[in-house]
């Protein structure tokens, strides 16, 4: 006897997953950068909280365990499939929320499913190698969501502040001309299109923190024991580059910034919009997969409803 399709149990609660889908990429897309060009990072103001007052920070807290909710449900789906994989890609200066972004946007997500790597200063293995090396052999396997803390783009950032890493990078010199960034974004663009056509897609946060709110924020970490870990007396140092790097990463938003690989850039002063704003950017990029559990044929319904009768009958 014939069986009734299960798509409909197939996404139980679809519903609410499509009011959250809807909301989720209407709630993000003014912070979607998908053609660089015209991008002036003036324009995006750190303090933005998308016109919510902080008595809307309860809503917004509310509106994040949703999304992580969704979330949780739209990567089981990517996970079952297993065709594509995702990869996030966070930039930003110290202390604008990074970490806690990681943390709370992937909290309900499983463990199995995600693969996060964070990129340091590079080893003398890493230098050994040209700028991609040490990101590719992170990048996900197909049916996870790959989370990179920093990147190949801090080569076209940390890098660019101080060219005298690339001296210890060691390059050709002949190769260390005046185009050397032109050919960096070339390459990157390259790399994110060759990813695009292999399943992979990639998703850009860089957290717009102001000068103002990482100093409180770094006067927090020397002042409070349990914070003091996470500050060291260089991240201070690169805090006197401050221009440098804003005008590094407004050229890198410009010139890697696609329609297929999109830059976020999101307002980072206030913690609770930064999260919302990712998590919603997040679940827009999964929807736009088209996620399904995959087709059960009749085949494979009738080998189940044959174990079935047989466990029932023991
Ligand atoms: P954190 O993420 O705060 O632990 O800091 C990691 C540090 O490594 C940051 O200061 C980065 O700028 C630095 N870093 C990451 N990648 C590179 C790179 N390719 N060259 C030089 N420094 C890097
Ligand atoms: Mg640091």
């Amino acid at each position: 006897m014939a069986r009734k399709p299960r798509e409909s149990k197939q996404r139980p609660a679809r519903l609410d997953l499509d009011k959250i889908v809807k909301r989720a990429r209407k709630f993000s897309r003014p912070y979607r950068v998908d053609r660089g060009k015209k991008f002036r990072l003036s324009d995006i103001d750190p303090r933005d909280t998308g016109g919510l007052g902080s008595e809307a920070k309860p809503r917004a807290k509310e509106a994040l365990a949703n999304g992580i909710h969704a979330l949780a449900r739209l990567q089981d789906m990517l996970y079952a499939q297993d065709r594509w994989g995702v990869l996030l890609i966070f930039q930003a200066m110290d202390a604008a929320g990074k970490d806690g972004a990681i943390k709370h946007v992937m909290s309900g997500v499983n463990p199995q499913g995600c693969q996060v790597a964070s990129f340091k200063s590079p080893s003398a293995e890493e230098l050994d190698h040209d700028f991609l090396w040490r990101c590719s052999k992170r990048l996900p396997e197909r049916g996870r969501i790959g989370i990179f803390n920093r990147s190949y783009y801090e080569d076209v950032l940390v890098v660019k502040v101080h060219p005298e890493f690339l001296k210890g990078a060691k390059l050709p010199p002949e190769l260390i001309g005046k185009d050397i960034w032109e050919n960096r974004y070339r390459d990157i663009r390259s790399f994110e299109r060759y990813l695009a056509s292999n399943g992979v897609i990639v998703r850009k946060f860089f957290l717009h923190v102001s000068q103002k709110e990482q100093k409180r924020r770094f006067l927090e970490r020397i002042e409070n024991p349990d914070k003091n870990w996470k500050f060291s007396a260089s991240d201070a140092k690169e805090r006197s580059f401050w221009k440098d790097y804003m005008k590094a990463y407004e050229e890198m938003i410009r010139e890697t910034a696609t329609e297929e690989s999109p830059w976020y850039v999101v307002p980072a002063d206030n913690k609770w919009f930064t999260r919302v704003v990712v998590a919603a950017a997040v679940i827009d990029a999964l929807d736009s997969l088209g996620l399904h559990y995959p087709e059960v044929g009749p085949d494979k319904l009738r080998e189940l409803a044959g174990v079935k009768k047989a466990l029932l009958a023991e």
